[in-house]
């Protein structure tokens, strides 16, 4: 006979939230056993729903466990019974309990429940080599059973603030009146030019992921004006770092007859709008965390590339103008330079070919361009984009990318296209700097990276 019960006609009652009250009241709990505590005569179980936790107190002279209804699993009266099944229970089983509710001062949020029936829905077979109230542990073994490791209570947190994270930005752009757009995520030429795409099969030929929304995203300020999208981006970044995906979200923006002065104060005030919303919506998730981040003041921060170049060589780091900030040099700039702030006008050459020229010319150009950090963590880049036909077409061969490669976005440049600006942001990066979390495979469900493709 087996030891698991149907669900049968059993539904919940109340999640372990909303228990409060309810003294002495029958109630119906779903959810997962999440610790157990055996003293002999008295087993505390917790029995943990999306919402938290409840405890479950077993006694072997208590509760009562009525005949069951056919076809919805075994059970018997008797209390014995429903004590020694419970004493079979392991962690993350998952299970339904139909019990009294009673108020206990030390109890979490006060109440516990006496069972009086029990259906085992799932008896786990195994144990994973963590608690779920563990904080800190080594990646790999956890990512092997990540659906198991996001049932603790840490990431949990991690991962609700990012619910609530991506319903404020969504908020904050519908306010100011973007409209919401997806883009092809199969393509046939990289966006930016050259590296880190992945190949695919599409039908006879060869196509590519996505590394960013950019091309089309251009493209659609013609008839909308205003869009976003918040979707994947591809990327076969061969390096291991903490702060690199193969595959992530990227939060895209962008906006007709504005220039990039007006998405950095875009972008900054929806950093500090989205930080207001999740620092009010998620104190119990903040307090798990163990941060309280700051609500940035506005405006940021901004430094010119070649002033942050010229501070590096003030500290006696080795670095030229035109050159890309290293690991150390990120380092010293996260050292000297806390909290958000942008970094402007970057060399034309270091930028992608769409980005608009400021002034200067070859190689000492300079770009209408930006990065938002946090401390050493790039957040964002942004950019007025070149509108201009003529333009683009010569700054795409200046990188040495072939404009036939291009023809399907170039045509869109005969038809008026309006000037524009906008910027992408890494879902995950922005999330690290709000929880604290700090290996950006914590700040996604299933992290794809060079070494991992399952689960
Ligand atoms: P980095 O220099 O850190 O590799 P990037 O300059 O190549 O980043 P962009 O092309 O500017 O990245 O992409 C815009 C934003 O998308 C970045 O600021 C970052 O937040 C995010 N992003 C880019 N690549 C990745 C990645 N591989 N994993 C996670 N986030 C990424
Ligand atoms: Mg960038």
């Amino acid at each position: 006979m087996s030891l698991e019960d149907d669900l049968g006609d059993w539904r919940r009652s109340h999640y372990s939230s909303e228990l409060q009250g309810m003294d002495g009241r029958e109630v119906t709990l779903m959810g997962y056993v999440s610790s157990i505590r055996d003293h002999g005569n008295i087993l505390f179980v917790m029995l943990a729903d999306k919402d938290g936790e409840v405890q479950l107190v077993f006694k072997r002279s208590e509760g009562s466990e009525p005949s069951a209804e056919p076809g919805a699993g075994s059970s018997s009266p008797s209390p014995s019974h429903l004590f020694s099944r419970a004493r079979m229970l392991r962690e993350h089983s998952s299970i339904a309990v139909k019990g009294i509710a009673r108020s206990m001062k030390n109890a979490p949020r006060g109440v516990e429940v006496i069972p009086r029936e029990m259906r085992i829905l799932s008896l786990a077979s195994s144990a994973p080599p963590f608690s779920v109230y563990s904080r800190s542990l080594p990646l790999d073994p956890r990512l092997d059973i990540r659906a198991v490791d996001l049932r603790r209570h840490y990431l949990r947190a991690v991962f609700r603030v990012r619910h609530n994270l991506l319903k404020a930005i969504r908020a904050y752009l519908d306010e100011r009146g973007f409209l919401e757009v997806s883009t092809p995520k199969m393509i046939s030429t990289a966006s930016e030019g050259g590296a880190a795409l992945f190949p695919i099969f599409y039908f006879d030929r060869e196509a590519f992921l996505a590394q960013s929304p950019q091309l089309y995203k251009e493209q659609l300020t013609l008839a909308f004006e205003k869009v976003y999208e918040i979707a994947p981006i591809f990327r076969a970044e061969p390096s291991r770092t903490n702060r690199h995906l193969a595959e992530a979200i990227s939060v895209d923006v962008e906006q007709a007859f504005v220039d990039y002065e007006d998405v950095m104060r875009t972008l900054e005030g929806m950093i500090a709008h989205v930080i207001g919303y999740v620092k009010e919506r998620c104190r119990e998730e903040f307090s798990m965390l163990g941060v309280d981040p700051a609500i940035p003041e506005l405006p940021l921060p901004r430094y010119r590339y070649s002033q942050l170049i010229d501070m590096l060589k003030g500290e006696g780091l080795r670095i030229e103008w035109g050159d890309d900030f290293g690991t150390e040099h990120l380092k010293a700039l996260g050292s000297a330079l806390k909290g958000y702030y942008f970094i402007v006008d970057w060399p034309a050459s270091m930028r992608p070919f769409y980005t608009k020229v400021k002034d200067g010319e070859g190689r000492d150009a300079l770009s209408e361009s930006f990065d938002l950090m946090y401390g050493d963590l790039e957040v964002s880049s942004g950019s007025t984009r070149i509108n201009r036909k003529d333009e683009l077409m010569a700054r795409l061969k200046r990188q040495g990318l072939k404009p036939e490669s291009f023809a399907y976005h170039l045509t869109v440049f005969d038809y008026g296209m309006p000037p524009h600006a906008g910027f992408g942001l890494g879902l995950e990066r922005f999330l690290m700097t709000i929880t604290g979390v700090e290996n950006i495979r914590d700040a996604t469900f299933y992290p794809r990276d060079i070494d991992r493709l399952v689960p």
